[in-house]
């Protein structure tokens, strides 16, 4: 079974590099492990985008967002007369995750991606150096397939790594990976007994403990985070033992009447690309929700009633593998909007979110942006015909701190997927590929500013 492009992975990167790759005309197939795509926004239930308008994302994240909204499957607030950076932070928007999976899946078929569920790419093929195709694993035993070119959309850089790409992720001794999180939804929360409280008790309201300036009307942001005293009032009693991020018990408003995505669970020090670490994780997480759940339901007003919607299918990786590739970003180039001559993908509004990997502090810096990520940061070195998209690109840690939200990855996979279907159309190995052409092709889509 021979494609000209083969996607691996079906998340924000994935989804959009395999649209890309068709809507140019390649035949193209999307490999994912399990039966639906949006990868962390609906498997690992993040249900929040960053701003999309604020950003200007374009392209296929845009596309996405308007479909979405159409559907009524965005809760957005009215950011007018907010200042930056608050208008960016506390303006992101509620996604309701299962409507994603439907919108994602109707744009993937209608442009003719070809789809294999249920399957977990397993093995890169690779010849004299020169990728040529997967084999993914699932029910039928091992599928063999052969591309002339192979986008990996992991998010982990499962393809690069079996295929020998160097890379890096961080070490114990540089603080570890990212903690990791598992998501929740719960609805049946009495928003005006909650906007009440918070009214009363400003206080209670934060977006970071040392960060002084925010929206304080609760019912004008995105993100009602915090709770700080009666997180101590619960440790007092003993109903909440577990260790809880600086920042407080965080929920994002969703679509649906009274219900929120809850962002609360932190556990540093493991290794997300370790089959033993992640079973322990999956493990001691779903302990912890069940507590926060307990003491959102106790504690939290409004909460009196509410339930658990849905748990995440699994638990939210932030890091993991970074491959080294022909450039590699670093959060000068970010901060300083280096323009690079190959540059694929703008954006203009950034942060750095960096959440501990050794304890629960979270920091996070604004970048006035815009800035540039160029198509090196995404051709591997030692693999020739393979491209990298999404969080996994080669970047710096910090520079992976800002590069990882999801507009942001999905506008890589989009410049991923053009690339490959140019490379798959012309013959010319990805790495050799015109940058100027690839740009063109990118301005004429309206995806490049
Ligand atoms: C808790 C948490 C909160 C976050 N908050 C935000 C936020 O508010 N806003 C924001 O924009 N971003 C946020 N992010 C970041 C963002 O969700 C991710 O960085 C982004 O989704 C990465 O996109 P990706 O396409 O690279 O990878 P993923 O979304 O991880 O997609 C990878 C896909 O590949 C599949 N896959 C993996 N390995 C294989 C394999 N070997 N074979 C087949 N399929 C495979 C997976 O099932 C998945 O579908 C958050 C992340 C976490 C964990």
């Amino acid at each position: 079974m021979k494609y000209n492009v083969i996607v691996a992975g079906g998340g924000a990167a994935g989804i959009a590099a395999a649209l890309a790759a068709a809507r140019a005309g390649a035949s193209t197939l999307l490999v994912e492990r399990y039966g639906f795509v949006g990868g962390m926004l609906t498997a690992g239930l993040v249900a929040h985008y960053d701003p999309i308008k604020q950003i200007e994302a374009s392209g296929i994240a845009r596309e996405l967002y308007d479909r979405l909204a159409e559907r009524g499957a965005v809760k957005e607030f009215d950011m007018e007369g907010v200042e930056m950076p608050f208008r960016f932070w506390q303006g992101g928007c509620g996604i309701d995750a299962e409507e994603f999976k439907n919108v994602a899946l109707d744009l993937l078929l209608s442009s003719k991606v070809g789809l294999l569920f249920h399957s977990w790419v397993g093995k890169t093929r690779v010849r004299g150096g020169r990728v040529t195709g997967i084999i993914a694993c699932n029910k039928s035993g091992e599928q063999k397939f052969d591309a002339d070119v192979v986008v990996d959309a992991t998010g982990d850089a499962d393809v690069a790594c079996q295929a020998g790409v160097p890379f890096d992720m961080a070490t114990k001794e540089e603080g570890g990976c990212m903690s990791s999180t598992l998501c929740f939804n719960i609805g049946g929360v009495h928003m005006e007994q909650l906007y009440g409280y918070l009214e009363e008790n400003p206080g209670e309201l934060g977006m970071h403990p040392r960060q002084g300036k925010y929206i304080r009307d609760a019912r004008k942001t995105s993100i009602v985070q915090g709770f700080y005293s009666l997180i101590r009032e619960a440790r007092k009693a003993g109903d909440l033992t577990i260790p809880l991020p600086e920042s407080g018990v965080g929920m994002v408003v969703l679509p649906l009447e009274g219900s929120f995505h809850v962002n609360a669970i932190r556990l540093p020090g493991m290794n997300p690309v370790d089959a033993g670490d992640l079973t322990k994780l999956e493990i001691v997480e779903r302990r912890y929700l069940q507590e926060i759940f307990r003491f959102i339901k106790k504690y939290i007003p409004g909460c009196r009633d509410a339930f658990i919607m849905q748990s995440a299918t699994q638990i939210g990786v932030r890091e993991s593998r970074r491959i080294r590739g022909e450039y590699t970003l670093t959060i000068d180039d970010i901060k300083s909007g280096t323009h690079f001559p190959d540059a694929v993908v703008r954006t203009k509004w950034g942060h750095t979110d960096v959440h501990s990997g050794k304890d629960m502090g979270w920091s996070f810096e604004f970048i006035e942006g815009p800035y540039y990520i160029p198509y090196r940061c995404m051709v591997p070195l030692r693999a020739e015909n393979l491209l990298v998209a999404g969080r996994s690109i080669s970047t710096t840690r910090q520079a992976m701190a800002s590069i990882r939200i999801m507009p942001i990855c999905s506008a890589i996979g989009e410049a991923a997927g053009t690339a490959a279907a140019l490379s798959a159309s012309s013959g010319k190995a990805s790495r050799d590929l015109d940058p100027g052409l690839l740009r063109e092709t990118l301005k004429s889509r309206g995806v490049l500013l």
